[in-house]
């Protein structure tokens, strides 16, 4: 049974709770704060369904392009570019889903902040709860059911997540749908819930209030300098950078409290499981120093259906074609494996 899938393979997609018939698995956390598969005894049939559909224990074949189309791209709305990670591609290409009758899926914060969890959308209110990086793990149990009750419905969805939730939501639905476009990214790992909570309610503490709002990678002080801005209830703020938040270093140079197994993903490779991957082009080179403040995304378009999406929104784009190796100069992750270098135990007990 998948509950004894070793802690360092379960990437706690939690498609195994949507994929059992019988509803005998649910989900409890370790000492790290990250879930993994239990097991009801009394109510599992023994099917395997779970095992054989799990997205860590079988890699998901892809038949998109070994050898995808490359771009710098970023968005002509300034105010959308500033509010996205990257460059507001997925802004884009969700605006356009929105306005032609299409859901959308993603990442959400919760209303405290404390915590993130995959939601269907449809309107521009969902987009700009569901637009921007949460740099730790998104709760998708659900999911994968809700998305293919809409498939059957014949509506057009388009779904964006980790590498390692798209091959979950493929295996899940086990076959290909014309009207389902994937969306993911370039994943360095996914952080620790627990760790993540930790940071927000030290700083509650620090500053006397509850959080407002949170701004991961905020591009006040510009895109490189990975900021993260929170702003508190008493409208106190927050704002610190790669150099001086803990969060921030914890995550970009010790990968102390991110998920185990995203050391051995099986899904930084190619070909990728979306229709369009895209990331931050860090290190590319023949740019302004404006737009390095502004922020660049990397477009991967893997699949024709991926062509097919990026051509309705070529319009309201920058795009300029590029090379795999430009984008290896400065993304290490897009096939590398982040090592975690700190002592994780003693960190979580602290
Ligand atoms: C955990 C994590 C690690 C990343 N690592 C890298 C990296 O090493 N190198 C790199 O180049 N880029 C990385 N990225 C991608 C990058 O931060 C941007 O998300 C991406 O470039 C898209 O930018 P955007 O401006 O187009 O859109 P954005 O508005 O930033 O995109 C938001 C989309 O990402 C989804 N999303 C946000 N948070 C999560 C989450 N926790 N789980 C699942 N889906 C989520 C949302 O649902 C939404 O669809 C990472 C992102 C995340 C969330």
């Amino acid at each position: 049974m998948v509950d004894k899938i070793k802690k360092d393979i379960c990437t706690g997609c939690k498609m195994c709770g949507d994929i059992c018939p019988t509803g005998a698995i649910g989900f409890s956390t370790e000492y790290d704060g990250c879930w993994y598969p239990t097991v009801d005894t009394k109510k599992c049939i023994n099917c395997g369904l779970c095992e054989r559909q799990c997205p860590a224990l079988n890699y998901i074949e892809s038949i998109n392009f070994d050898d995808p189309n490359v771009y710098a791209a970023w968005t002509k709305d300034d105010k959308i570019r500033f509010d996205s990670t990257s460059g507001g591609i997925y802004y884009e290409l969700a605006s356009y889903f929105i306005n032609s009758g299409g859901y959308i899926v993603g990442c959400v914060f919760s209303d405290d902040y404390k915590s993130a969890k995959h939601v269907v959308g449809r309107t521009y209110k969902d987009l700009q709860a569901i637009m921007g990086s949460k740099y730790f793990q998104s709760d998708t149990a659900g999911i994968y059911k809700r998305v293919l009750e809409l498939l059957k419905r014949n509506e057009r969805v388009l779904f964006c997540g980790t590498p390692c939730q798209v091959a979950a939501l493929r295996a899940y639905l086990g076959r290909e749908y014309e009207n389902l476009y994937l969306l993911d990214f370039i994943c360095k790992g996914i952080n620790s819930p627990k760790a993540y909570i930790a940071y927000i309610e030290e700083l509650e503490q620090k500053y006397k209030s509850t959080v407002k709002c949170v701004r991961q990678k905020s591009k006040k002080t510009g895109w490189q300098s990975l900021a993260t801005n929170i702003i508190f209830e008493n409208n106190k703020e927050y704002h610190k950078d790669r150099y001086t938040d803990w969060w921030i270093q914890g995550y970009t140079c010790g990968n102390l409290f991110m998920r185990q197994n995203c050391q051995k993903c099986l899904y930084k490779s190619m070909p990728r499981q979306a229709d369009i991957s895209f990331g931050d082009f860090w290190g590319i080179e023949g740019c302004s120093k404006v737009d390095y403040e502004k922020g660049i995304s990397v477009v991967f378009v893997n699949s024709s259906k991926g062509n097919k999406l990026l051509k309705n929104i070529k319009d309201k784009i920058h795009l300029e074609t590029r090379t795999l190796e430009d984008v290896l100069i400065g993304n290490p992750y897009l096939f590398g494996q982040a090592v975690q270098k700190g002592d994780r135990e003693r960190f979580f007990k602290l």
